[in-house]
């Protein structure tokens, strides 16, 4: 077949321009991403040899040799792991398989501003060969094949595919050394680079040189070595390995002996993985057994709640020819993962508790992941109940746990109350914490989607149900509180009950087809109006969170709630009776509806109404001659 010129995507011609134009600081890991190819594609060979064993042939140790031709500005890195057919070299090194990714380029990867740091997210992998390279050629044989196959490019919208010359199995990968980045042809500065960032590499990383081959590496998988013999850095080059991009929040490394034996070793991120929330986003924890790596996709092994975990567990007793099939639904991969949640909930636990600073970092990354278990892994619940952390109206920008919250309730309040919306500011402002405030009640401020299920599916803690803010029933006069009585009412502005409830029955007749009821209102003490929903409809801020993503057409009519200490109130209620009042006071309900709509962030159905209303009203208020 002849030499055939291709296209990359564009997403990798924009890639590349980045990688290439980059003023990144840390060039030399270039040399760690291709290594950990390389020992990625030993990993995988080694797999698929346990059920077809000739794949391996006589070439049984694995290993990647390091070598420089310093005449030729050539650097080269050969693995004997799986290979790429004609196939895999197009698709594998000429499109970005990872999800989002294409995206955020799109976003913002045109301007010369784009930053490798933020984009190293993605793993630019690969095509980090071309932040020290004119050019790059890949020579590579997939593992069973006869044929090799040379791909050849300089990193600026081309690549070039032929057949080529391999000795067997396994991918060669040449880089023509720029100019400016002669250092990595320098074997003592290749040799210091692999030591720093692949020594954790399983398998041997030979260099060879003038003095023959020398074995640069320890050469041992990192999690089966005692943890006081691995230093922070080890770790977190190891966390970079499986797909790290930042510095690890946490790190937990554990040996399991009794029934079952493997070890773990596993990383949170400290930053939020721009994929977090996209659906077909998978955990990081890949699966090994007895150092074989099976599979980067045990779904069982780390419940969706835990999905931004990175690391390894390694397995003794799983047999090495188990399918990735069979670990769907297997009891052992089942206990190890029921194990290793309650030990990552133990450490979150700890952290909380004695770093409250740093898991508040954790929580606003990962909080509304770990809200997820609360409704779907009931056996965990308790223990998630545990780590769960609110901002609430006495927290100011601390988080509260439900066992503070718990422990500050007042006499004679039985419920947790929350509020939610869908942001921290808007949610502080609403009326209808003012009531509570008035009382020193606290209220959890809900912000995230994943609230509004967790929420009704744990439904009581301790004994103690949820109860929305914006809810009718809140019995806030059952509560007895600490601050003085004077400030929470002031009688003396109140008009008589009477005019208050003719007042009302107006109201209700001219916003009959819109609400569900007018009453006077427990939780108000500055503003004078606002809406609730009534006990046992839809909470106001869930029904417009599902209309926003179109999940919900019905419409619950609410309650609008009426302050009689409110000095405008208070003067409608007095003119009630009054000659021309009539009208007045239809106009001023039809008003404070909109109002009410417009503090709750809801659309007003007429606004030219509302308009009119609002200048006749400004009008008739201006002096006149
Ligand atoms: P990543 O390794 O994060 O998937 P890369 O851009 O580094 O991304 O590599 C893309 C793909 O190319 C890999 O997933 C793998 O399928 C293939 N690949 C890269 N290097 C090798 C290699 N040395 N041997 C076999 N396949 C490789």
């Amino acid at each position: 077949m002849a030499e055939e010129k291709l296209r990359f995507e564009t997403e990798v011609s924009r890639l590349l321009h980045i990688v290439a134009n980059s003023l990144y600081s840390q060039k030399e890991i270039f040399l760690r991403e291709l290594i950990s190819n390389a020992s990625d594609a030993c990993d995988r060979l080694r797999y698929e040899a346990l059920t077809d064993p000739k794949l391996l042939g006589d070439d049984t140790e694995f290993r990647v040799l390091v070598s420089v031709d310093k005449k030729a500005r050539m650097l080269e890195i050969s693995d004997n792991g799986i290979g790429m057919n004609r196939t895999s070299l197009i698709s594998d090194l000429g499109t970005i398989a990872r999800s989002g990714t294409s995206a955020y380029l799109e976003e913002h990867g045109q301007g010369d501003d784009a930053d490798l740091n933020t984009i190293g997210q993605f793993g630019v992998g690969f095509y980090s060969a071309f932040m020290v390279a004119d050019e790059v050629e890949v020579i590579s044989q997939r593992a069973g094949d006869e044929q090799a196959w040379r791909w050849l490019s300089d990193g600026t919208g081309e690549f070039t595919i032929a057949e080529g010359n391999r000795d067997g199995r396994g991918t060669t990968i040449r880089l023509k050394m720029r100019k400016t980045d002669e250092e990595y042809l320098d074997n003592s500065r290749l040799r210091q680079i692999i030591k720093t960032y692949s020594d954790h590499i399983a398998l041997p990383i030979v260099m060879t040189g003038d003095d023959g081959e020398e074995t640069v590496n320890e050469a041992s998988a990192l999690w089966t070595r005692q943890k006081k013999n691995v230093t922070k850095e080890q770790y977190t080059e190891f966390y970079r390995h499986v797909g790290g991009f930042d510095e690890p929040w946490l790190t937990v490394h554990w040996h399991v002996e009794g029934k079952l034996e493997y070890r773990n070793l596993l990383y949170v991120p400290s930053a939020k993985p721009f994929d977090l929330f996209d659906p077909s986003r998978k955990h990081g924890v890949r699966l090994y057994v007895k150092r074989v790596f099976i599979t980067d996709d045990a779904e069982n092994l780390v419940p969706a709640w835990l999905r931004f975990l990175r690391g390894v567990v390694d397995s003794e007793d799983l047999p090495l020819n188990v399918s990735r099939e069979i670990l769907q639904d297997n009891p052992t991969i089942a206990r190890m993962r029921s194990t290793i949640v309650k030990r990552v909930l133990s450490e979150f636990r700890k952290k909380a508790e004695k770093k409250a600073d740093e898991y508040k970092l954790f929580w606003d990354n990962f909080g509304p992941v770990i809200k997820e278990g609360l409704y779907e892994d009931f056996e965990n619940r308790d223990a998630i109940q545990k780590i769960v952390r609110f901002y609430s109206t006495t927290g100011n920008d601390d988080l509260v746990s439900l066992d503070d919250y718990v422990g500050r309730m007042k006499k004679g309040q039985d419920a947790i109350y929350y509020i939610s919306g869908e942001e921290l500011d808007a949610v502080r402002r609403s009326p209808q914490l003012e009531g509570f405030a008035a009382k020193g009640i606290e209220v959890l401020l809900l912000t995230d989607a994943v609230d509004e299920f967790w929420i009704p599916a744990v439904g009581i803690y301790e004994g103690k149900p949820f109860k929305s803010a914006t809810r009718a029933g809140a019995d806030l006069d059952k509560i007895e509180t600490d601050i003085e009585e004077d400030s929470v009412k002031d009688e003396d502005n109140s008009p008589e009950k009477g005019k208050v409830d003719a007042l009302i029955a107006m109201f209700k007749l001219t916003l009959n087809d819109e609400v569900k009821d007018v009453r006077v209102s427990e939780r108000l003490t500055d503003s004078a109006v606002c809406l609730v929903s009534d006990e046992g409809d839809m909470d106001l801020r869930v029904e417009r969170m599902l209309k926003q993503q179109n999940q919900l057409q019905q419409s619950f009519k609410r309650i609008l709630e009426i302050n009689p200490r409110h000095a405008l109130i208070t003067a409608l209620a007095q003119s009630v009776g009054k000659e021309g009042a009539g009208e007045k006071v239809e106009e001023a309900a039809r008003l404070l509806l909109d109002q009410a709509r417009i503090i709750e962030g809801e659309q007003i159905p007429d606004p030219t109404a509302f308009s009119r209303r609002l200048n006749t009203v400004m009008a008739s208020a201006l002096p006149v001659e």
